[in-house]
């Protein structure tokens, strides 16, 4: 069976290792387990069910909440080859009747139906003769009212399920961990005794971020300009914050589009499959979009308000980079988000308990936002993980190299000045009052009497209004609730004017730039986009851009060579094979790639890397004997050249086969020798400096190594 697994993996997946936990949470499916799955977004719990789907004997009901993506699950797993088709009220009878009748005579092994399917008695009575071995329920935690996304048709599956003729196996899968929602789901989805598998947390690749106090306007649009044609979703509290962020990055020249409850529903449909087809590279959203999207290559997701606590913000921020390829998720904090989602508390939810439940949960994601600490470590222990180290080196904490200013002078003229006007008025208008603004309602109040009128004249209002906002994310200045938020003294802002405390600001050093692809990934991607035109199916189905990636890097350029490429099964390859090899094969005949480069080679250093930690040198000779030249290693490897330049060395040194001659450029041996010679072998700057510039540390070092 296991080999059996595996090899299903390979041949329509195109994955050689499994991602963690799913091997054993496949295994515990075929061996008839009921079974719970916590795994986070993006983690791979799609093909946790698809598998046994594939193995068992009768058909396997995949229970999915959202009906607009069925299609794009179904058309992923065709195109891999996979048996599967889908139901729901987008079907007429007719068709649905069809498509059970092929179910009925083995033509699938998957189906996949919207929850509300359940309620109807006609669908009950169509499938009644059908051997269901397996139910898997995706997203389970919408049966939870705990959960955040609760659907009440998701409360129908237990039924159901009795109704059957016989018992399946049920399979639970979401990335919730709160134990409200675990209870509910094993007790409410009727799990026996099911096996629970909760896999970490952590996405490594993501990059996590939370922006304080910066003008969120100008943030966004200087990170859209730094990562133009990436693929990122921006999501947004309201639907009017979402047309105004829209409209913004419209005006400004970029392509994105939108998402909220207020748009039709044939606009909602066009405008996430303009996304899904990366038609438009940005879509700008309320939370109601991204639920059931398995798009794999989108970059970062930004959150332009805060949202409503720490599971919201994961799984959504989780939808980067699933392709496990580098992304980043950027909340962006301001104070005035805190009562806006108190408003939408009190609005949406009646039940003392979970209000008060709501506010707890709404608490945790404010401390994430003030959080000095390792945010990756903040997220993973809020879902339970012990002992979770402290530096991730991948959070805007432990990569901050931002340079603190001081701008203690300007926060007091802030503080005086909002105690000359009694704490009575919001930013804009202390704002005025600071820059000397001759604006009427600030003449009409005589506040240009004030002593604190004009003292700020050298910056913008808007400069104003943004430190003003810095002063109050941070906790010395607050804001009231209501329309119109006025500002008020805190006490921590005392100290500061009576001299004890100073202010500041972090400047950036820089922004989050994401690492420039390269141009055969480009040509690939557009390659890739074409197909997609051609075949009307979003580019990532065809291809992860992960996938593109290792292309670019390793270039197959047979059938061979590109199966062993991630996410190449053999489906992909009679598909798309021809097209990608015959790109791949140009560029590298116009750029002299004469070698195929092997991925075993790479693969090797890898799984060595892990398994018996051969020295870093060692490996670079391993691929430096493969015929590699020194500058593809570095890059390989992620590495300076000048660093595998002394692994060389070292090897050398160590009396490791190394032609040395190959590295000292003939010309320069001798007078290289007789430099030596000069100024003595002991270092290497006089010896350098003793001769042209042209020969570089490390010819001198392989002639040190050869006469030494
Ligand atoms: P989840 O449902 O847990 O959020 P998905 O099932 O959508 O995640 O998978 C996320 C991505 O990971 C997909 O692009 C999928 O193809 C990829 N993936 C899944 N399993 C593997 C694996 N074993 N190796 C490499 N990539 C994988
Ligand atoms: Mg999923």
């Amino acid at each position: 069976m296991h080999t059996k697994v595996l090899d299903i993996l390979k041949k329509y997946f195109g994955y050689h290792n499994f991602k963690k936990g799913q091997e054993e949470i496949i295994m515990s499916i075929l061996k008839k387990q009921d079974t719970f799955v916590i795994m986070p977004t993006g983690a791979g719990k799609s093909l946790c069910y698809q598998i046994p789907a594939l193995l068992l004997e009768g058909v396997t009901l995949v229970i999915s909440p959202l009906i607009s993506l069925m299609k794009d699950q179904v058309d992923t797993l065709e195109n891999m080859g996979i048996p599967a088709t889908f139901i729901n009220s987008s079907l007429s009878f007719a068709e649905t009747e069809k498509r059970i009748y092929q179910v009925k005579q083995g033509k699938y092994k998957l189906l996949y139906i919207a929850p509300e399917r359940l309620e109807s008695a006609g669908f009950a009575s169509l499938i009644s003769n059908l051997q269901i071995d397996f139910v898997a329920v995706d997203e389970a935690h919408c049966v939870s009212q705990w959960g955040h996304d609760f659907r009440p048709s998701y409360r129908h599956i237990p039924d159901f399920i009795k109704e059957l003729p016989t018992k399946p196996i049920i399979g639970a899968f979401t990335a919730t961990a709160t134990e409200e929602v675990k209870k509910d789901v094993v007790n409410l989805l009727t799990l026996n005794k099911p096996n629970i598998y909760i896999t970490g947390f952590n996405r490594e690749n993501l990059f996590l971020s939370v922006v304080r106090g910066e003008n969120k306007r100008d943030y966004v649009l200087d990170y859209v300009r730094n990562n133009r044609d990436q693929v990122g979703i921006i999501y947004a509290a309201t639907r009017k914050e979402v047309e105004s962020i829209y409209k913004e990055l419209s005006l400004a020249g970029f392509n994105p589009t939108k998402y909220h409850a207020g748009l039709s529903t044939e606009e909602r449909k066009q405008n996430q499959e303009a996304f899904l087809f990366d038609n438009n590279n940005i879509i700008v959203a309320t939370n109601a979009f991204g639920m059931g999207i398995d798009k794999s290559n989108v970059r970062f997701v930004i959150h332009y308000n805060l949202p409503k606590n720490v599971e919201a913000y994961y799984q959504e921020a989780g939808r980067a980079g699933r392709d496990g390829e580098p992304s980043q998720c950027i909340l962006l904090f301001g104070p005035q988000d805190i009562l806006l989602q108190k408003f939408m508390i009190e609005q949406s939810v009646t039940s003392p308990e979970r209000k008060s439940n709501e506010y707890k949960k709404l608490q945790e994601i404010i401390d994430y936002c003030y959080t000095p600490s390792c945010l990756r470590k903040f997220i993973l222990e809020y879902f339970g993980e012990e002992d979770v180290p402290g530096d991730c080196g991948n959070c805007s904490t432990c990569t901050d190299d931002s340079d603190l200013v001081d701008i203690t002078v300007d926060a007091q003229k802030i503080f005086s000045c909002i105690i000359r006007l009694k704490q009575r008025y919001g930013s804009t208008f202390i704002a005025q009052v600071l820059k000397g603004s001759k604006n009427k309602k600030v003449l009409e109040l005589n506040c240009d009497r004030l002593s604190t009128y004009g003292i700020m004249t050298e910056a913008t209002e808007k400069e104003i209004r943004d430190i003003i906002n810095l002063l109050v994310a941070d906790g010395y200045l607050s804001l009231t609730e209501g329309q119109y938020p006025v500002v008020k003294i805190e006490e921590k802002a005392l100290a500061v004017l009576k001299n004890d405390q100073k202010v500041y600001q972090k400047v950036q050093k820089k922004r989050e730039r994401l690492p420039e692809d390269n141009s055969l990934f480009e040509l690939l991607r557009q390659l890739r986009k074409d197909i997609s035109n051609k075949e009307n199916v979003p580019p990532y189905i065809i291809f992860p851009d992960s996938t593109l990636k290792e292309m670019s890097k390793f270039y197959p350029q047979d059938a061979h060579a590109l199966l062993k490429i991630k996410g190449v099964g053999e489906n992909k390859l009679q598909k798309y094979g021809d097209v990608f090899l015959a790109q791949i094969r140009k560029y590298a005949e116009e750029n002299n790639i004469s070698r195929n480069i092997t991925k075993e080679a790479n693969e090797t250093t890898k799984i060595k890397k892990k398994i018996d930690k051969t020295p870093s040198h060692l490996l670079t000779l391993e691929l430096y004997q493969t015929g590699l030249p020194l500058e593809e290693i570095a890059r390989q490897r992620e590495l300076t050249l000048i660093t595998t330049q002394n692994h060389i060395i070292q090897c050398a040194l160590e009396g490791l086969a190394v032609n040395l001659d190959a590295l000292i450029p003939q010309e320069y041996e001798n007078l290289i020798l007789q430099a030596i010679k000069t100024v003595g072998g002991e270092y290497l700057k006089p010896i350098k400096e003793s001769l042209p510039a042209e020969v570089d540390y490390f010819a001198i070092k392989a002639v040190l190594c050869k006469y030494k």
